[in-house]
């Protein structure tokens, strides 16, 4: 099976390309991912048809959506910003394209491609962190992806840090993403800057001297800068992401964290601090060996390169 289709599908848009054995993307496509939920299954069904007949070999499709899928990869059971619920994704693609179709959760194609492909390309055993707006996660152990019971393994942003902590969107408190996501990052810019407007110059002027509106690319160009505010907003996120990484490794003892996500595109900044707070926080770190902490390389051909090769296996 040389060349299969991996589809992409984001709240905004529906990327899909042609992928070969090693991971390369030999043809793209994308469109905005229309309004309604069927319409949806359609614009999927209609990029993966354009890309068959550019390619009349490909063998299978992989779609990765933003959301719950069953254990056998037929079925969104729940996917909040599509509206999709126990959408038999795998049967309508199928019928729409003529093409065999396994449906996957999309952290768990990003995680799956950093794993062939990509950063962690080598290891048995890994778990991806996507920091972005929250923080999602898949999990590779002995070399398959980990699934669970119910197909809905690896929601690592959910894990419970803080006992009635912030709200999450999930419904829970203290959710690990409120503490470790890009959004907290830029709640740490908010919050310092404000209490601290002369610590906070750097940022505030970034932002034109409005603490409530700075963002992410403010704390991270002003601790590129070396500023000190910023770089503790960054030594706080990375205490979280520590944190959590140590639960993670008492649990799976991964051979390396891959950490990818919007957060992570400001490299070094993130990744020091990280690893050094993971070593920090590991149980017993001084007597066990240590798992890599590295930055995903696939960038945003993760999600397809990983929806793609997971139609493989
Ligand atoms: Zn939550």
């Amino acid at each position: 099976m040389a060349l299969t289709i991996g589809v992409d599908v984001g709240g905004t848009k529906i990327a899909a390309g042609v992928v070969d054995e090693t991971g390369e993307i030999l043809a793209r496509t994308r469109v905005p991912t229309p309004a309604d939920p069927q319409w949806a299954v359609d614009a999927i069904a209609q990029a993966v048809r354009e890309l068959k007949e550019e390619y009349p070999e490909v063998a299978a499709v992989g779609v990765g959506a933003p959301g719950f899928v069953n254990r056998d990869r037929s079925t969104v059971i729940f996917a909040p910003n599509i509206d999709w619920e126990n959408e038999p994704l795998k049967q309508r693609i199928e019928e729409l394209t003529g093409l065999e179709t396994v449906v996957e959760n999309d952290a768990n194609c990003a995680a799956w491609a950093e794993f062939r492909f990509g950063a962690a390309a080598g290891y048995e055993d890994m778990v991806l962190i996507t920091v972005g707006t929250g923080i999602g996660g898949g999990i590779v152990l002995d070399g398959r992806m980990h699934r669970g019971r119910f197909g809905v393994a690896g929601e690592i942003g959910h894990l419970n840090m803080v006992p009635d902590g912030l709200d999450c969107g999930c419904g829970g408190k203290g959710c690990w993403e409120q503490y470790g996501s890009g959004r907290a990052l830029r709640r740490y810019g908010r919050e310092k800057a404000a209490a601290d407007p002369i610590a906070g110059k750097r940022m505030l002027e970034l932002n034109d001297f409005v603490a409530e509106t700075i963002r992410g690319i403010h704390i991270t160009e002003a601790a590129a800068e070396g500023d000190p505010l910023a770089l503790e907003c960054y030594a706080e996120l990375a205490d979280w992401l520590g944190r959590g990484m140590a639960d993670l490794a008492a649990l799976f003892d991964p051979g390396v964290f891959v950490l990818g996500g919007g957060v992570s595109d400001s490299g070094s900044l993130l990744l020091d601090p990280v690893a050094e707070a993971f070593e920090t926080y590991l149980t017993g770190g001084a007597h066990r060996p240590r798992a890599e902490v590295l930055l995903a390389t696939m960038g945003s051909a993760a999600g397809i390169a990983g929806a793609a090769d997971l139609a493989r296996v």
